[in-house]
């Protein structure tokens, strides 16, 4: 009888030794990303985007970040070949120089197979003469031309994606990259259901950032998340169209989340509004989980920008 009472106690203390462990476990492993940087164009600063990319995803406990730093613009890239296959995604903060041709190979074999990829602003830019990349973003805009001149994507690049009358439309008609001076705005959720959006608000304020318009590229595979209209009365050579600010792109098995918002400038000093933005940060969050797994198990924090009022974050980047 008193080894039976022995061994009850046992067992008793093992499960709560149990119970106790899972709850100190973390509820996921965090997931590998790979921050890809080093380069910007004239009108953005790497430097002070991507630690704050890095640390907005490491402050959920979802992920883990790697940072790989291209060398500088114009030097030598033939040692650049990270190795993409060990990340659930790559987040890239890079318009710049092309890398080497095994390098690219790898990246598409790498998506094809189920990669991840969380296209942010500046690199709607970035690889304008790489089809594949071009394919992987839906559209994106400007990017450097062989004499380091803006412009090589242009109406030969493919449609625009509009929304209207409720639903998503390609648009071959003319009209290239451009944006309005920078302004807080309405950004609208097309997509409620979507795992990267449900739980947010169907309008809200988005601070000081810049309207991307008139991408164009391959626009295949592609679903639109969100949307924001340039203010015609006030920028009369905007499109006054609803602009794709906020997409989904399939890839054989790989999954893109792409976000043209995050605008930082040279001259720049913090706070970075556009970034500190809370619609930036939680979308970035939760759009970097999906690339990586579908799902997003990020619940919505209550400091969500709303319809009437942006919501910043301070920003403790360099
Ligand atoms: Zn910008």
């Amino acid at each position: 009888m008193k080894s039976l009472k022995v061994l009850a106690l046992f067992f008793a203390g093992l499960a709560a030794l149990l119970l106790a462990g899972c709850a100190l476990l973390p509820s996921a492993t965090p997931l590998k990303v790979l921050l890809v940087t080093g380069q910007s164009n004239k009108y953005h600063d790497w430097t002070k985007s991507s630690p704050l990319v890095k640390q907005y995803l490491e402050q959920t406990g979802r992920f883990t970040v790697d940072v790989t730093t291209t060398p500088p613009m114009g030097q030598d890239m033939s040692g650049f070949k990270p190795d993409f296959t060990k990340y659930k995604a790559v987040v890239m903060v890079y318009e710049g120089d092309e890398w080497p041709a095994a390098t690219k190979a790898a990246f598409v074999e790498y998506m094809k197979k189920g990669g991840g990829l969380v296209s942010i602003h500046d690199a709607d830019n970035a690889f304008p003469y790489w089809p594949e990349w071009n394919e992987m973003i839906g559209v994106g805009g400007w990017g450097l031309k062989p004499d380091g001149s803006m412009g090589a994507r242009t109406n030969g690049s493919g449609p625009k994606i509009r929304w209207r009358d409720g639903k998503q439309v390609l648009d071959d008609s003319p009209g290239t990259a451009g944006h309005p001076a920078r302004s807080d705005f309405l950004v609208v959720t097309r997509a409620p259901g979507h795992p990267i959006m449900q739980g947010l608000p169907a309008e809200w304020l988005h601070a000081s950032d810049e309207i991307y318009s008139q991408l164009r590229g391959p626009a295949r595979n592609v679903v639109v998340l969100a949307t924001a209209m340039p203010d015609k009365v006030k920028y009369p050579k905007s499109s006054g169209e609803n602009e794709p600010m906020l997409m989904t792109i399939t890839y054989g098995q790989g999954r893109i989340f792409h976000t043209t918002l995050g605008h930082v400038g040279p001259k720049e000093s913090a706070p970075y509004p556009a970034l500190s933005c809370a619609g930036f940060i939680v979308t970035l969050q939760r759009g970097t989980e999906w690339a990586a797994t579908g799902k997003v198990t990020q619940p919505v924090p209550a400091d969500f920008p709303t319809a009437e009022k942006t919501s910043l974050r301070v920003a403790t980047g360099n």
